[in-house]
């Protein structure tokens, strides 16, 4: 096998092949030199016809050898194997790569801080790896097919020797397993990538609903809803009803809206597919195709809801349509329909720039705040960081009242029990730092 060897999945195209190079090229000038009919232009005619012929029986020559010596496989983006495959060859030792492409790994811990890291994976171009004794020329490249949002696809096309092709499927097999074991127990985040869902980033760890503090009772109530519904799905498809259903959670940032939700992704061991109503590249198209695409077994997540009712408002008055608009967002909540459960969070910190139509059932059917800290949520938050201190979580208490905060939030919270996270003396005693509003942004 040679470097230049076909990886596209056109075989009746020739090879280029070298003709200097073939047998019987380099005799055939003093054989014309020697006989007079070749002088005429009736034997340009035939020479031209004859070089012709064999030039094509070579070139169907070499596609009938890649035929029947070569098997290829095509991976497209679009499809999960791709990033499977390419996270697989990544880490796999007998390759040989020299075109590398950067992916950044990030990482959210469960108390907010971020931590990045790099991995090199195959980047678009040719490589070559040897599995099971068997060599596999992989070229990743752009597809010149673009998909229907305008994005081109990639593909990899992974060609190996006829013999060999029964270990395609136990490359994809192993690609699999890797990606399933990184997924287990993690929760995977999608972004959209023009039209599709992309995973971002690498699967993060769950975070444990334990470490979202909710006012009392709140998570309780959610999640027993949503595990209701999610084992109604008969009672829907009995009645003919489109078995989904959307949760508002409204409140201050920093409330834990989000925190909540990846929480519960984690507890139902679903995945989460998350959608910024306000990025100035979503329209309503784009968001009704993702909406009615979401990867099974995933919560849409759509943040900052009441973005769609600024567009409104700057659509009537300045006369140009950019983003998602109101009508757009109720038609892709109503249109969403699937044979799965669509289970849909919607988060807002502006309740009151919303529209009572989206309000209505079939579109909102649970809405709850999740508010700034109650002394239930701080005392309980105080326990979490400090466990079994409960004498010290009354003593908290007792200051954080004489400080007479107007409010404050469950992320502020977080911030000082980060900053002291050794020792509950220090957390009162520095209590007032509390009174600092931006402490959250440090986080
Ligand atoms: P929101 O979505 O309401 O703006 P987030 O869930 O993004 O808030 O929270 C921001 C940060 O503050 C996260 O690091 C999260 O861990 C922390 N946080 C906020 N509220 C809570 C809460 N109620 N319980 C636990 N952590 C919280």
């Amino acid at each position: 096998m040679t470097p230049n060897l076909p990886g596209e999945k056109k075989p009746e195209e020739p090879v280029p092949i070298d003709e200097s190079k073939l047998p019987g090229v380099d005799m055939l000038p003093s054989v014309i030199s020697g006989n007079p009919y070749f002088t005429a232009g009736g034997g340009l005619m035939v020479l031209g016809g004859s070089l012709a012929l064999l030039r094509k029986s070579v070139g169907s020559l070499a596609s009938l050898a890649y035929r029947r010596m070569l098997v290829d496989l095509e991976l497209r983006s679009t499809d999960k194997s791709y990033d499977w495959f390419l996270h697989w060859m990544s880490n796999y030792k007998h390759r040989s790569s020299r075109h590398l492409s950067v992916q950044t790994k990030y990482v959210q811990h469960p108390n907010g801080s971020i931590s990045t890291g790099f991995s090199f994976v195959p980047g678009p171009g040719n490589h070559w790896l040897k599995y099971d004794g068997a060599w596999f020329y992989v070229k990743r490249e752009r597809s010149e097919r673009l998909h229907n949002s305008g994005v081109p696809t990639e593909t990899i096309t992974l060609t190996t020797l006829y013999k060999d092709k029964y270990l395609l499927a136990s490359i994809l097999d192993e690609a699999r397993a890797m990606a399933m074991k990184m997924a287990e127990g993690k929760t995977v985040l999608f972004k959209s990538w023009g039209q599709d869902w992309r995973p971002f980033g690498q699967p993060r760890k769950k975070r444990v609903m334990d470490s979202v503090v909710l006012d009392y009772g709140v998570k309780e109530a959610i999640i027993k809803d949503v595990k209701e519904f999610l084992q109604s799905g008969k009672w829907y498809h009995d009645r003919g009803i489109p078995y989904r259903r959307g949760y508002l959670l409204y409140g201050p940032p920093g409330s834990g809206k989000t925190s909540f939700i990846q929480a519960l992704a984690g507890e139902l061991d679903y995945n989460i597919a998350i959608l910024n109503i306000s990025e100035p590249n979503l329209t309503d198209d784009r968001l009704a195709y993702l909406m009615n695409n979401i990867p099974e077994r995933t919560i849409l997540l759509l943040e900052d809801i009441d973005a769609a009712f600024n567009k409104r408002e700057q659509n009537r008055e300045q006369g140009y349509v950019a983003g998602v608009t109101f009508s757009g967002l109720l038609n892709a909540l109503d249109g969403v329909a699937s044979a799965d459960e669509i289970l849909t969070f919607m988060t807002t910190n502006h309740p009151q720039k919303l529209d009572p139509a989206l309000l209505r059932p079939g579109r909102i059917d649970y809405k709850v705040l999740i508010d700034n800290a109650t002394n239930y949520q701080i005392q309980q938050m105080f326990l979490r960081f400090y466990p079994g201190e409960d004498e010290k979580a009354d003593i908290f208490m007792k200051k954080y009242n004489e400080l007479k905060l107007p409010y404050i939030s469950t992320a502020q919270l977080q911030g000082l029990f980060v900053q002291f996270k050794e020792s509950p003396d220090a957390a009162i005693d520095n209590i007032e730092v509390l009174k600092q509003p931006h402490l959250n942004n440090f986080f």
